[in-house]
Parts: C-alpha cells; sequence; structure tokens
C-alpha cells in the first residue's frame, strides 16, 4: 500500500490509493469512484498539519496540479483561483495584479485550500485567518458533484471546515491593493516584553513575540505598512535584531528548516497574558530542557463557525518541539493550562480534545456537525480521526 506522511513526520498513513488529479473534472471522478465502492478519500494539501486531518484508508488526493490564478479583478479585488495553489505561487500571482492579502502566517509553503481549511493565521487584532478572506468556492460534494458557494449563509460554515463539506477546486478571496511592510526585531527581557506587550499590540499592524525559555529572552517582532514602493529585489531575511522593508508577501513569510511539532490555542484576548504567564511557570517548572519558543501573536474575532477565533477578539499562544524529541507528555502537560483560560484547539496542530470537548469549546460545532451529516451522510470524506470528533 502507499505511504504519505506529514511535513513533521508526526503522521505516517497507508492508504490503498495515492492520486494527483489534473483538474476538477478528474477530482469529481475519483470522487465518484470512491462512492461507487463505499470506500473514503481525502485531500492533501502541503501536508503542513501536525495532526492527521489529511490521511484516508481509501485514498489521499493531492491538488498539486490544480495550481493557478483563474481571474483577478483588481478594480473588486476579487481573485480566483485553484484551490491546490501554494500560498507563496497565490502571493505572487496576486503582487502581479497589483492585490495582495492583507495578512499572512508564518512561513508560505502551504496550499491554499488546506490554510483555509484549519483556519492559518498571522498576527494583528485587526486581521482575522486567512479563511476570513474566502467569499467563494468551488467544491466536489461527497455525490462527485460539481457545487459553487458564494451564499453567506453556506460561507461561515465553509470557511473553516477541514474539507467536511467537499474538496474545494477553486477559492475566490477578497483581496486589498498590494503593500510593502516594514519588519522590525529586536530583543529584551519577557518581563519587559510583558509590560509593552498592550501597547506593541496597538501601536503596530502586526505584532508577536517569541519567548525562549532557557534564557527567558523574547523577542519581539512588529510589521508596519511604509508608503514607498520597495524596489523588487527581496531584501535578504532577517537573522536576528534588525529592520527591513519590502513587499507584504516576501516579508511575511519565515524559512523554516528545522522540522518541530507544534500545539497552539486561541484564548480570548483579554486572557492571553494570564494565559502566558501560567505556561512560562509550568514550562520552568517541569520542562526546563525545552529549548523551543514559544510564540505569541494576536487575532481579530469572526463568524467562522469553526474559527478558534468565533465571535471573539483572540490572543493564539503555540508551544512547539523539535520532530526528533517526544512532544506528546510535554504538550499534554501544557493543555489543561490553555483548556482553563478557555482554549479552544487550532484544527492543524497537536490536541487531545474529544467531540464532547470541542462542541464545548466552538458555539457552533454541532451545526457544522449537522450539516457536514447532510452534504456527507455516508462520511466519504470521514477518517476514524475525523468521525471520532466529527460524526
Ligand atoms: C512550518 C509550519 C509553519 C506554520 N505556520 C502557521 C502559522 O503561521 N499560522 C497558522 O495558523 N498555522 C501555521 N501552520 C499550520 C498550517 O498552516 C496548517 O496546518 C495548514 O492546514 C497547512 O496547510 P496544508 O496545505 O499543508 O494543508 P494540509 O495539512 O495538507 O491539510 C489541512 C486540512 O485541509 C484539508 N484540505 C487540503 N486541501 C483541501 C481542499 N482542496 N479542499 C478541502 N479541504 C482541503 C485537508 O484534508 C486537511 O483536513 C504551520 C505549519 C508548519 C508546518
Amino acid at each position: 500500500m502507499p505511504s504519505w506522511s506529514n511535513w513533521s513526520g508526526s503522521v505516517i498513513a497507508e492508504t490503498a490509493r495515492l492520486a494527483a488529479p489534473a483538474d476538477e473534472e478528474e477530482v469529481a471522478a475519483l470522487v465518484r469512484e470512491a462512492a461507487a465502492a463505499g470506500a473514503t478519500v481525502r485531500v492533501a494539501g502541503s501536508g503542513h498539519s501536525f495532526v492527521p486531518v489529511v490521511p484516508a484508508e481509501g485514498a489521499i488526493l493531492t491538488l498539486d496540479r490544480l495550481a493557478g490564478l483563474l481571474h483577478a479583478d483588481p478594480a473588486s479585488g476579487r481573485a480566483t483561483l485553484l484551490a491546490g495553489t501554494k500560498l507563496h505561487e497565490a502571493t505572487h500571482f496576486l503582487w502581479e495584479q497589483g492585490l495582495a492579502l492583507p495578512n499572512q502566517g508564518d512561513v508560505d509553503t502551504q496550499s491554499l485550500a488546506g490554510a483555509i481549511a484549519t483556519g492559518t493565521h498571522g498576527t494583528g487584532p485587526g486581521y482575522g485567518s486567512i479563511s476570513t478572506r474566502l467569499v467563494g468556492a468551488r467544491l466536489v460534494t461527497a455525490s462527485g458533484d460539481l457545487l459553487d458557494v458564494d451564499s453567506p449563509d453556506l460561507l461561515p460554515a465553509l470557511r473553516v471546515s477541514l474539507g467536511l463539506l467537499g474538496i474545494m477546486t477553486r477559492v475566490t478571496l477578497a483581496c486589498v491593493p498590494r503593500y510593502a511592510l516594514r519588519e522590525r526585531v529586536w530583543q529584551h527581557p519577557i518581563d519587559e516584553c510583558l509590560e509593552q506587550l498592550e501597547h506593541n499590540i496597538a501601536s503596530h499592524d502586526h505584532y508577536e513575540f517569541f519567548w525562549f525559555p532557557r534564557s527567558d529572552i523574547a523577542e519581539s517582532k512588529s510589521l508596519d505598512p511604509v508608503d514607498a514602493e520597495p524596489d523588487t529585489e527581496d531584501p535578504p531575511p532577517l537573522e536576528g535584531p534588525g529592520e527591513r522593508v519590502g513587499w507584504a508577501h516576501r516579508i511575511y513569510p519565515s524559512v523554516r528548516e528545522l522540522r518541530f511539532n507544534e500545539m497552539e490555542y486561541a484564548v480570548p484576548a483579554e486572557v492571553g497574558p494570564a494565559c502566558f504567564r501560567a505556561v512560562r511557570q509550568r514550562m520552568k517548572e517541569r520542562h526546563p530542557k525545552v529549548g523551543w519558543p514559544v510564540e505569541y501573536r494576536t487575532l481579530a474575532a469572526d463568524d467562522a463557525w469553526l474559527s478558534p477565533a468565533f465571535g471573539r477578539a483572540t490572543v493564539t499562544i503555540s508551544v512547539h518541539q523539535d520532530a526528533a524529541r517526544p512532544y506528546r507528555e510535554f504538550f499534554t502537560d501544557l493543555e489543561p493550562i490553555f483548556r482553563s483560560y478557555g482554549g479552544r484547539p487550532h484544527w492543524g496542530k497537536f490536541h487531545t480534545c474529544t467531540r464532547a470537548d470541542l462542541a464545548a469549546a466552538y458555539p457552533r460545532f454541532e451545526e457544522l456537525c449537522a450539516l457536514r451529516r447532510e452534504f456527507d451522510p455516508a462520511g466519504r470524506f470521514l477518517s476514524p480521526y475525523l468521525a471520532a470528533l466529527f460524526a
């Protein structure tokens, strides 16, 4: 049997079939074949999720060949792209059209659909996740039909839905005019960082910090728009404290060469600092050997049913561990802290929540499950991992 693994190596799965369809019709035909055989089928993006949200026993489809810009309207800011387009390709195509995403996450190697389906986000209290930009999509449904979705009733359910309602083959995004950013990186003691936290969040478009537990140093990073057009040459990445200016889509992404595993929780913005302090104390007391940083970011409230930022201004806190080291014990020791602050897990990252935990954390969770049963009564898009949470 062919096997599939994710970026960090935490998920390795066998599947009866790996396929790379060339177009929407082929995706639909593969789903119809799966339906006729009573098999499950799931889609892989770039495999950058740390938990088994991709694998299915019946078939795994990669949409790498469904890549490219289909249409862009610089006047309205709307652009339609094939769903397998990688973020770095998508943002380049948008830039060529004079457009950009208003915010991006830490890397741009994910697929558009995978980033949307899991609520992938950057930082900034005025910015939602990439999924908030989704204003239309074409789905291959569980029956293997093509369905265009742009209704305001359905979009909030579809935005963050892990492919449970169907396979996205194209997505339409609401973009903004392209812009340049000034990046500043500086280091300071964590106590000073926490004293200045609210000021820094409020005074920058995008602010985040990484706390390095062994040195107790925080590395702060701010990104703010600048008016001047940068020259087209990319500025070299910052290796530490410093400053640079460039086009936004070239400034947002970092290069992550070392592989890691990650757990991230979204907590109400007002308890972010207290939650971080509790995490820091637990790491100092019980996990002094962990050297990987803790990342602190902000996120605007949104209305996607399964968005970790659903209905509340949010702080996300993520913990990391080297991919070659055990991580489960470390992550599960911290998880109750996040949960005690009302935390909701990132769908692509480690968590041990049960269905009941998720239903308690996400106000519209049961409605999503009901819609999923309507869209996919036979569970064509359900793996055992997902069935335990969403059936
Ligand atoms: C180095 C690294 C950096 C990261 N940085 C961030 C960050 O800054 N912010 C953040 O929020 N997250 C971050 N993540 C998490 C990551 O963005 C998410 O897990 C994201 O889903 C990965 O996208 P992908 O294309 O790899 O999707 P995959 O992991 O391959 O798939 C994710 C989900 O999307 C579904 N899916 C994929 N394609 C489709 C489709 N066409 N239609 C329907 N469903 C589909 C899959 O079935 C699966 O359920 C990071 C992960 C890594 C490894």
